[in-house]
């Protein structure tokens, strides 16, 4: 755990966060600013800040990551609508919080571009 991270911190329960799911390697919340209907955030457990220092050993934690996002996906209904899958990467793509993170985005029809 990373002392001054906010989603470690939610992870430990030390602040509160929406839950809708947890596994060994995962969390899933809902985002406190949601940028559609339904916007949820993918959270591994383990403070890992960013794709980037990602190891071999990391690949039941990205597998358990999109299975968790699908899974969110369907039980909130929006799988079959469609939704967006985002992991921002970095100071380019605006990523604010340094605990890698992927994005759920669906319950209406999203922006084409998101760049
Ligand atoms: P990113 O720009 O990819 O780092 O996205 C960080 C996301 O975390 C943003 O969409 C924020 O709204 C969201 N966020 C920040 N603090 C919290 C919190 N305490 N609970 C839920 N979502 C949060």
């Amino acid at each position: 755990m990373e002392q001054t991270c906010i989603f470690c911190k939610i992870a430990a329960g030390e602040i509160p966060g929406d839950f809708l799911y947890r596994d060994d390697y995962v969390f899933v919340i809902r985002d406190i600013a949601p940028k559609a209907p339904v916007h949820l955030l993918v959270i591994p457990i383990r403070h890992v800040e960013a794709l980037t220092d990602l190891a071999p050993d990391d690949r039941a934690m990205l597998g358990a990551m999109l299975h968790a996002g699908q899974d969110s996906a369907r039980c909130e209904g929006i799988a079959e609508g469609g939704y967006r899958l985002v992991i921002n990467q970095g100071p380019n793509a605006r990523q604010e919080v340094p605990h890698l993170h992927m994005h759920v985005l669906g319950g209406a029809r999203l922006h084409a571009q998101i760049w």
